[in-house]
């Protein structure tokens, strides 16, 4: 898999484990008394959120938003358009939005404002990644694993026009 050509590994599968690790730690520190609700913001934190929620050993709950702010490739649109939103009741929850990565902050920005909105208990993010250099709106990331550079990565959930979501490392593409 790591063969493939125009692909360089930037994190490893145990880069990713122990930053997963560390993560589940904080985050059972800050929740384990408080039943929160997850919300994985899909496609891309679908093996994220799936590693996070093993290591937590305390009542929680998991809910799905599909959220697209991209077209197709590699250039965000800068609308979010909700795919598929939320079934769940959200008011009066603590509340945890767990995503693959922020970039401009549009995405992550646009659920924060309307969980506010629909009067959660609080509301926080956790972010396997950071691409601060590409930021457009503020975005305060309460659990981050990795500050990365401004490239585009692939792999461990995140895609490019649908591949690479399958690879065990985070990579990014030549250009
Ligand atoms: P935003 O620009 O709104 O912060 O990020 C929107 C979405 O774009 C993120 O949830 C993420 O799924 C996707 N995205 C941002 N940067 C990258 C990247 O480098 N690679 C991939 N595959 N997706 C990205
Ligand atoms: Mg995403």
């Amino acid at each position: 898999m790591g063969s493939q050509a125009g692909l360089h590994k930037l994190l490893s599968r145990a880069d990713i484990d122990s930053a997963v690790k560390r993560l589940a730690s904080e985050i059972t520190r800050d929740y384990h008394d408080k039943n929160p609700l997850l919300i994985g913001i899909l496609k891309g934190s679908f093996m994220f959120l799936a590693d996070l929620v093993r290591l937590l050993d305390f009542p929680l709950e998991l809910e799905f938003v599909r959220l697209s702010s991209y077209g197709s490739g590699r250039q965000t649109s800068g609308k979010v358009k909700v795919v598929q939103g939320l079934r769940s009741v959200v008011r009066g929850r603590h509340v945890l939005v767990v995503e693959d990565i922020v970039d401009t902050g549009i995405t992550v920005a646009f659920l924060l404002d309307y969980l506010k909105k629909k009067k959660t208990a609080s509301q926080r993010l956790c972010a396997l990644t950071d691409k601060p250099s590409r930021r457009r709106v503020p975005a305060d990331i309460d659990y981050l694993g990795f500050t990365v550079p401004d490239k585009f990565l692939v792999g461990y959930g995140l895609d490019c026009d649908e591949k690479y979501r399958n690879l065990p490392d985070i990579c990014y593409l030549e250009e």
